[in-house]
């Protein structure tokens, strides 16, 4: 299959699991993700009529939004892990394209970010970013994410920033339980953010090998890589 048969393959998908489901496939926004390709790809995606890429790193995050600034509607996902050392670059993607960041997940990152969005003399952006906060299903606390315990004082904390604009939350399915009883438990934790930050109704989850599981339990937002883009290329 090529690229648009693979991306019409899974859209079928998605509405299909919004059906079953009960729900309405219109509200779900895919996210293509297209970590480790060539910009070329970005591109093809976006004749194709794809209007949501994801990106996880931030250095490659930030070059193509320089290699593809003529898209000038494309909105832009950062899912992956960020260095608060690295947060200028985040902020700089923000000031030029429509961004949604799915990965805040402690107060450090979010103060760098934060700061970061302000301009020179103090202001915050005309706009604030749409960011979620990313929760930690797992029990390794290495693995990226806020622990559950911490959620609303995460989300109360974004809250009180001028710059950010808390929108739900975003996890991944560990790999040691079941999509379906995961998912369950991140809709628990979205509707705790929800009574921090009422507005909040974003859940992003579900990727190549789960999304019609996320889609079952309420996910807004589907990060599909490879069953749309094809296998990765190698990136160290
Ligand atoms: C790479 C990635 C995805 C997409 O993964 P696929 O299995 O290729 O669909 C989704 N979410 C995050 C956070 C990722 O890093």
């Amino acid at each position: 299959m090529d690229l648009a048969s693979r991306l019409a393959d899974v859209d079928a998908r998605i509405a299909d699991a919004a059906r079953a489901a009960g729900r309405d496939a219109s509200d779900i926004t895919r996210i293509v993700v297209t970590k480790f390709h060539p910009v070329s790809l970005v591109r093809e995606l976006y004749s194709l009529g794809v209007r949501d890429v994801g990106e996880n790193r931030l250095q490659e995050l930030a070059e193509k939004v320089e290699d593809a600034h003529d898209l000038d509607d494309l909105g832009w996902h950062f899912i992956g892990q960020a260095q608060t050392n690295k947060v200028r670059l985040l902020a700089g993607v923000a000031a030029r394209v429509q961004l949604t960041v799915h990965s805040l997940d402690r107060t450090r990152l979010v103060d760098a970010l934060d700061r970061g969005l302000h301009d020179a003399d103090g202001n915050p952006p005309a706009r604030r970013v749409d960011a979620l906060l990313q929760i930690n299903l797992t029990d390794d606390a290495g693995r990226g994410g806020v622990d559950p315990g911490e959620l609303e004082g995460l989300a109360e904390h974004v809250a009180r920033t001028a710059s950010l604009r808390v929108r739900g939350v975003m996890a991944v399915a560990p790999l040691d339980e079941s999509p379906a009883s995961a998912f369950e438990r991140l809709a628990e934790y979205a509707q705790r953010v929800r009574a921090v930050v009422p507005d909040a109704t974003w859940i992003s989850a579900g990727m190549t090998g789960d999304f019609v599981e996320a889609i079952a339990a309420g996910a807004t937002h589907l990060r599909i890589g490879s069953a749309i883009t094809g296998p990765r290329p190698e990136r160290g």
